[in-house]
């Protein structure tokens, strides 16, 4: 099953205007200058830069997504930003359940349900994101930590379509500690398998499992290679066009 690879770049609480719109031109003008991209890619901006990195990405075939969406469309959600607004502003995608957002916010697998319902029903792709504490690794309780949070967080009408996994080890991410090849090769046919259970064979071997955590060009190909990896979520690296355009291109 060959699965294309998404390259995914998670901007976090990153990038003024000017700095977005100039990232955001970088990486479209890389990517048409690409005649037949391997690779699908995303950014994901702060909210505020949205709509800049969407006139900067226009016609580029660069997706844009949000980092976070509320689960209802409108209302008296004070600071919340709904599907219907990221689709209003030009968005293709939302990360959900990112472990900062888990950790920051309280966030529980149930919630990233319900956001990823409303989610779908705006059209937009989700990137849910699951991963173990250092703490719960040592415990020896990464797989049923990760097991339950992809059997929780994703919704019925979760498809290949519409659904990406991100495997994101807590204790790796922006710490420059990258998990081995090893362990992210078990984690991820350990989420294949999960995903089977809820969403059947066919959806299992046609959704993009994506890892995450320190991802940088020097270990980019080794991990892109490896046969559940079909893609990465990049933080730190994916604020440089430089670098965020090295990973992508590692496979090539
Ligand atoms: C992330 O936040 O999704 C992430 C993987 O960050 P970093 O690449 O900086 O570890």
């Amino acid at each position: 099953m060959t699965r294309r690879l998404l390259i995914a770049g998670n901007w976090k609480m990153n990038g003024l205007l000017q700095q977005a719109r100039k990232l955001g031109e970088e990486l479209a003008s890389l990517f048409k200058e690409e005649k037949s991209p391997s690779f699908d890619m995303l950014v994901c901006p702060p909210f505020t830069a949205l709509s800049a990195v969407q006139e900067a990405l226009k016609d580029s075939g660069i997706l844009l997504g949000g980092q976070d969406c509320h689960f209802k469309e409108s209302g008296a959600h004070t600071g919340d930003i709904s599907p219907v607004m990221l689709k209003d502003v030009g968005c293709d995608a939302v990360i959900l359940g990112h472990s900062e957002r888990r950790q920051d916010h309280g966030e529980t697998s149930a919630l990233v349900r319900e956001k990823a319902t409303a989610a779908h029903k705006e059209g937009l792709l989700t990137v849910i994101c699951v991963g173990e504490t250092e703490a719960q690794r040592d415990a020896g309780e990464t797989l049923s930590v990760v097991g339950e949070q992809v059997r929780d967080s994703l919704p019925e009408e979760s498809s290949a379509n519409n659904t990406v996994i991100a495997y994101e080890p807590v204790w790796a991410i922006g710490t420059g500690k990258v998990a081995s090849v090893q362990d992210v090769a078990e984690v991820h046919a350990f989420i294949r398998s999960e995903i089977e259970k809820v969403l059947g064979k066919e959806n299992a071997e046609k959704m993009r499992i994506l890892y995450g955590g320190s991802v940088k060009p020097s270990n980019a190909k080794e991990l892109l290679s490896l046969e559940d990896v079909d893609g990465a979520l990049v933080g730190g690296a994916s604020l440089k066009s430089d670098d965020f355009w090295a990973i992508a291109k590692s496979q090539d």
